[in-house]
């Protein structure tokens, strides 16, 4: 049972696993903030700190190495960052041999990397996000306690894409697979092309080649990771679409979601490729940002509220049972009440499932950064308020459309609050509970088709048939 708990991941019934004494390893805990990209890039980490004799525990306190992978995209993310971090003081006061290491998107800055080590000198290492290669070094060098404070090394970002790491996944059924890393676009207000650096892709063949892997080991849920997935293979004769007719062929039946889409890059022959395909997700994350076109434009966004309605519209009219989700951003430098009403009618029109809104915040070295910003913090938390009753109430009816439709399921087990039901996710990535009478424990893993009698704001209810 502590095996188990201890790796998650160890539970294919179809394979045999090596156990190690526990007193054989060292224990590590990686604290992962913002982005999926970033549980993908811990995913890595803490397979090559297997690699080296880690096993991943569960609390700060049970560990010897404690790494945290950061996030910078708004100002919350780094604000919590830094209250966890001072909370370690103690537990490094009372174990001193204990190593601590910071990485990812916030200490890629250089202006925060510093920050980190003149605030925290119990700190033993802080490196930005291209850390795969020279991990094991700085622990080695870490863990050695030689040096005071704080070591800083920050390689230039981006480059890498880590072929030889075996990540070691947290889902039983699922599985993030990046395909990309870095971003090209420069919208005017994120940081991420600055810390993630220019973009690259995997070659496919890499990609359909894990994805096979994945899919024999039972896992069906694939999530494809890049910033702009849509610009995959920019420069090669392969592009996203050819990507996924490729998975698409894949024997077996599972789900190939993908994210994030980008308005600009994503093309009609895509929707269309979708609609015919069998094992593509019906779940299209598709943000938009903001309704106005001048605001689009200040963001550099490089597309038109109408361009934007034309293809959700698009997407709708090709496949009715699609699931549209959305980015919104409030308070853009120079966004005025009547830009955010072209926010409000934009998603009333396209009415979204869901959307996730944010307060901008401003990113040291973007173009944004230096605009003019007029509304004040007041006006911009009220529009967010209002932003979220618009949405709220879309969001509570929008699955109503399902009621009476048999979706496809994939089956993960119990239900989370009725244990007389399952649950499952279905190929537009909404959670479904349903009853499934006598030998529903053999369902898990395995898809199933529910006729949907109940939609719920955030999940629906159903029935096997
Ligand atoms: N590559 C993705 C998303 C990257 S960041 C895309 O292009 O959509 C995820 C979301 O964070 C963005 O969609 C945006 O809505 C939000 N975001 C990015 N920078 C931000 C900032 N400076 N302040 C607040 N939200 C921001
Ligand atoms: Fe940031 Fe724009 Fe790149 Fe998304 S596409 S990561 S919002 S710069």
């Amino acid at each position: 049972m502590p095996l188990l708990f201890l790796f998650p991941h160890l539970t294919n019934p179809q394979k045999t696993y090596t156990i190690y004494s526990m007193e054989n390893f060292r224990k590590a805990y990686v604290r992962t903030y913002g982005c999926k990209q970033n549980f993908a890039d811990s995913e890595k980490i803490t397979g090559l700190l297997l690699t080296l004799g880690y096993i991943a525990v569960k609390t700060p306190e049970a560990a010897d190495l404690i790494i945290f992978n950061t996030c910078a995209v708004r100002e919350n993310a780094e604000q919590r960052v830094f209250g966890n971090v001072g909370a370690l003081k103690k537990l490094k006061e009372d174990k001193p041999e204990l190593t601590i290491i910071l990485c990812g998107c916030m200490t890629q800055q250089e202006h925060a990397a510093e920050l980190f080590k003149a605030k925290f000198p119990f700190l033993d290492a802080i490196l930005g996000t291209n850390i795969i290669a020279s991990l094991p070094e700085i622990i080695k060098s870490a863990e050695s306690k030689t040096q005071k404070g704080a070591k800083v090394h920050i390689a230039e970002a981006g480059g890498s894409l880590d072929e030889d790491v075996k990540p070691l996944r947290e889902g039983e059924f699922s599985a993030n697979v990046p395909i990309m890393n870095g971003c090209d676009n420069f919208c005017t207000y994120c940081v991420v092309p600055l810390v993630r650096g220019r973009e690259v892709s995997r070659t496919a063949e890499n990609i359909v080649a894990e994805v096979k892997s994945l899919i024999a080991e039972n896992r069906k849920d694939i999530l494809l990771l890049g910033q702009n997935v849509n610009s995959y293979g920019k420069g090669t004769a392969s592009g996203f679409t050819e990507l996924l007719r490729e998975l698409d062929n894949i024997d077996g039946e599972f789900i190939i979601n993908y994210m994030t889409s980008h308005p600009k890059d994503c093309k009609k022959e895509l929707i269309d490729f979708i609609a015919e395909s069998r094992n593509i997700s019906r779940h299209l994350h598709l943000p938009v940002q903001s309704g106005s076109n001048r605001i689009l434009k200040l963001m550099n966004r490089g597309y038109t509220r109408e361009q934007y309605i034309e293809l959700a519209e698009y997407a709708k009219r090709k496949i009715p049972e699609i699931s549209l989700t959305t980015d919104i951003l409030v308070g853009f430098p120079g966004e005025t009440y009547e830009d955010f009403k072209d926010t409000l009618d934009l998603i009333r029109e396209v009415s979204f499932d869901s959307a996730y809104t944010f307060i901008y915040s401003k990113r040291e070295g973007t173009a944004a950064a230096d605009f003019d910003a007029p509304a004040s913090a007041e006006e911009k938390s009220a529009w967010f308020q209002e932003l979220l009753d618009v949405q709220g109430k879309i969001s509570e009816r929008s699955y109503e459309r399902y009621t009476g439709k048999t979706l496809r399921v994939l089956c993960l087990g119990e239900g989370r609050s009725d244990p007389k039901l399952l649950t499952g996710k279905s190929k537009q990535g909404i959670i479904v509970d349903f009853s499934a009478g006598a030998g529903s424990a053999e369902l898990r893993g395995k898809f199933v088709d529910i006729k949907v009698n109940k939609a719920l704001p955030w999940a629906l209810k159903g029935e096997i048939i």
